[in-house]
């Protein structure tokens, strides 16, 4: 088969997917954190604890992301009908010439070691192939901590479809300023240049003890929101990898339906709040703005990608997924 005619049928499957009409029984969204540090790293609290606070702030999952550690969970998941699970996960950490690598790895089967190699992006390859050995799926974290690095690095990256559009970390640098892009920007160019990859928000909690105060990196500020089957680490981890999910600084989405005509979403109101949602395209180009609570935008067929920003009136945000209704995207595989 022609590797065009694979990629169109990739999308079709991924936009019937979506359109497949199913009860809510089969399918269900579920609340995690992808990014998260305990006392077995560089966090303040016992890893017990911490599963605790997400346990009881209603999250579905959560992966604990230790400094190149794999934090034993299987001791921590013990009751199965808490509607809770854990994925177990490390942050595949070291720099390249003082220059961050950090890189999420999330359904690890076991631990994998960061390597310093001969550049930045050959670097943060080493811990996508690694965490892939591992049996899990890359996640690369928060590019503009430090300005670490932007969309050439993101570009140039394989097999990975999994990067922080948002992490909470208060020097996280995730809006644009300075004339520096901020990480939609980032997101954008890359998937301009026909790279496929999925917006994540996440936590990277480091800070249990304090007062729970904006500029210290406490959890319950950055999540995903994932459309699943079932609550297993298997099916999350599937769903993200698909795209199958949004990310959130608080906006709830009541669905978000893609099909070969149209990507709309449902927002689900809190009190007076107004929303404003943009469908965003090539370059960055606002192809349509909403202020209704069932945003929705006419697919042309021809729009390079097409992806959704969600904005309250008290600035609080989702990000949902792009697709390629041109059939143009490539597969980062
Ligand atoms: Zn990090
Ligand atoms: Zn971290």
């Amino acid at each position: 088969m022609q590797t065009e005619r694979k990629i169109w049928l990739a999308v079709l499957g991924f936009v019937f997917f979506w359109s497949t009409p199913v009860s809510a029984q089969e399918e269900q969204w579920y609340k995690g954190n992808t990014h998260t540090h305990t006392n077995y790293s560089d966090g303040n609290e016992y890893p017990r604890r911490v599963v605790r606070w997400y346990l009881d702030h209603n999250y579905n999952f959560l992966v604990l992301t230790d400094h190149n550690k794999l934090t034993a969970t299987r001791y921590l998941d013990s009751d199965p009908n808490d509607d809770f699970i854990l994925i177990p996960g490390e942050e595949v950490t070291n720099s390249f010439q003082k220059t961050p690598a950090h890189v999420c790895g999330l359904g690890m089967k076991s631990e994998t070691r960061p390597q310093e190699k001969g550049s930045l992006v050959e670097t943060l390859q080493s811990h996508i192939d690694g965490i892939r050995q591992a049996g899990g799926i890359a996640q690369i974290n928060h590019p503009n901590w430090k300005w670490a690095f932007d969309h050439r690095t993101l570009g140039a990256l394989q097999n990975y479809r999994l990067f922080e559009v948002y992490n909470a970390g208060a020097d996280c640098n995730n809006f644009g300023a300075g004339g520096r892009p901020g990480m939609e920007e980032i997101w954008d160019r890359v998937l301009s240049g026909g790279l496929s990859i999925f917006g994540v928000a996440s936590d990277d909690t480091h800070e249990y003890l304090a007062e729970f105060l904006p500029m210290q990196p406490g959890p319950g500020r950055g999540w995903v929101m994932v459309r699943a089957r079932e609550l297993s680490a298997a099916a999350i981890v599937a769903a993200m990898d698909r795209g199958d999910f949004y990310a959130s600084t608080g906006v709830v989405l009541k669905d978000v339906r893609i099909t070969p005509q149209e990507y709309a979403l449902a927002i689900e109101p809190l009190g007076d709040t107004a929303y404003t949602t943009q469908f965003i395209g090539a370059e960055g180009k606002v192809l349509k703005q909403d202020f209704s609570l069932t945003p929705s935008y006419r697919l042309q067929g021809t729009e390079r990608y097409v992806r959704a920003r969600v904005e309250s009136s008290n600035r609080e945000l989702a990000w949902t997924q792009p697709v390629f209704p041109g059939g143009s995207r490539a597969s980062s595989r």
